[in-house]
């Protein structure tokens, strides 16, 4: 195999690990530059990057490549600062960004234009559409075609791997593919706030927002990640209306819906409420069946089926990692020959869960307490604050209902309650999910994510 192509696999893999933003961080700029013997010699543009590849990734780095090539046995980073220098050239000069493409990367995240952020790889071509997303999926295409005009604000909410940023880049990528006049900007929330933190920092504001006045479409990824950010949350609303008033397009997504956001302002919930509200949730086996073979078409390729309908019933939390699970496959073809089942089957292990291995005590603590934003902690608090009690309530809801723990266990572990508090909680959140559509959604969210690794 050749190097960059086992180097090709690391990156697939580790873009499943990690964020994207991160993912460019570390790994931009890195190729391997030899095998000797048993190890292999991974160039790093600098030092800071030899040093965090090698502290936080070098295991998952060094079993990704050993589950292609068992000889590997050992990793060495060199800098050479060279690799930066010659990866920043002019983007007019596309034969010689196309030939380090082919010859190092072949990588999609360095194909996003910098200006738009957009990467042209997210269409609504390739985006296979069922009933597990198919609103989000109209109403995006409806955005595309008449933008400010269809639906304003959209916001598109569902658990991680779903295909939210995939529908929000191909309304993107859309616009800008139909108009060239038209200006689109994605962002993710996060580097929303830090520039609006920025800004206000240096006493910026009007020139941060006078730079956003000539988009016509502003995308924001991951908006949850506001919560809480009070300053933010103020410079946000004064850029949505001003946005809005002039009839821009404004699309956000988020893990859920505006009203399960903790600590957003009103007057911003309302907005983001203000336009359509659309979910994306997790495919069946059919579709997730008709997913992998579109992926596989796409790269002209084939598999059996019996290890296609393996993958598909097998790999269930959401669709990244069925596309993960899928190239994985795709590169033990490429230096082996075609995987049986009985092989998928031990390639896939990383892949497959079943809901016994995931929720745990542990994990249903955290989960409940990160959902609403609270430390772990404050869910033992002897308090009787509303913001603490419901999501005590819940937690002890789910112990129970998920893990089957007896009510003097929960009891217990609450600091040695009565656990006559503990069934009261039971019954109360049990019968409140019944009649109350946001509970239910919420507890359905914080399901997902128990259950999602
Ligand atoms: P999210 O933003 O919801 O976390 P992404 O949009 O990043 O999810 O999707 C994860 C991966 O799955 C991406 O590679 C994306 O192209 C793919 N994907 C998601 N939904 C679909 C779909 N309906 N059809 C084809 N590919 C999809
Ligand atoms: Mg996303």
């Amino acid at each position: 195999m050749e190097n960059s192509e086992l180097w090709q696999s690391v990156l697939a893999q580790m873009q499943l690990h990690i964020s994207k933003a991160n993912f460019a961080t570390w790994f931009q700029n890195t190729s391997i530059v030899s095998k000797e013997s048993e190890k292999i010699i991974i160039s790093v543009p600098n030092a800071f990057s030899k040093e965090w590849l090698s502290n936080k990734y070098y295991k998952l780095m060094l079993k990704t490549m050993r589950d292609i090539d068992h000889t590997i046995k050992e990793l060495e980073f060199t800098i050479n600062p060279q690799s930066l220098k010659k990866n920043i050239i002019d983007r007019k000069t596309e034969t010689e960004n196309e030939k380090i493409d082919i010859e190092q990367l072949k990588f999609d995240e360095f194909k996003v234009n910098r200006e738009t952020n957009l990467n042209p790889r997210y269409t609504f071509e390739n985006f296979v559409v069922g009933s597990f997303n198919d609103l989000a999926y109209a109403a995006s295409l409806a955005v595309s075609e008449s933008p400010g005009q269809a639906y304003n604000p959209l916001f598109i909410y569902g658990g991680v791997g779903l295909g939210k940023t995939h529908l929000m880049q191909a309304i993107g990528n859309k616009i800008t593919n139909d108009s060239k006049k038209k200006k689109v900007k994605y962002t993710t929330s996060e580097k929303l706030v830090s520039s609006i933190i920025s800004a206000i920092r240096s006493n910026t504001m009007e020139s941060f927002k006078a730079s956003l006045a000539p988009i016509d479409v502003l995308i924001v990824d991951d908006v949850q990640f506001i919560s809480g950010k009070i300053k933010t949350q103020e410079e946000f609303f004064h850029v949505f209306n001003s946005l809005y008033e002039k009839n821009k397009q404004i699309i956000l997504s988020s893990d859920r819906p505006p009203n399960a956001i903790p600590e957003l302002e009103e007057r911003l919930r309302s907005r983001f409420e203000g336009g359509m509200i659309a979910d994306v949730n997790l495919p069946d086996y059919e579709t997730r069946l008709v997913i992998l073979k579109t992926k596989l078409q796409e790269k002209n390729l084939k598999l059996p089926e019996d290890v296609l309908e393996y993958i598909a019933s097998n790999v269930k939390k959401n669709i990244r990692e069925l596309e993960g699970a899928l190239n994985s496959l795709l590169i033990y073809c490429k230096v082996n020959n075609t995987p049986t089942v009985e092989i998928t089957k031990k390639l896939l292990k990383g892949f497959v869960f079943s809901p016994f291995d995931i929720a745990n005590y542990k994990k249903i603590i955290e989960t409940v307490a990160k959902f609403y934003n609270l430390e772990e902690k404050n869910l033992f608090d002897q308090t009787r604050r509303k913001e603490i009690v419901k999501p005590r309530q819940i937690a002890m809801y789910l112990l129970r209902k998920e893990l089957k723990y007896s009510f003097p266990t929960i009891a217990r572990k609450f600091g040695g309650k009565d656990h006559t508090t503990v069934i009261y909680a039971y019954k109360k959140i049990l019968k409140e999910s019944e009649e109350n559509n946001k509970l239910t959604e919420e507890l359905s969210l914080i399901k997902q994510r128990i259950y999602s690794g």
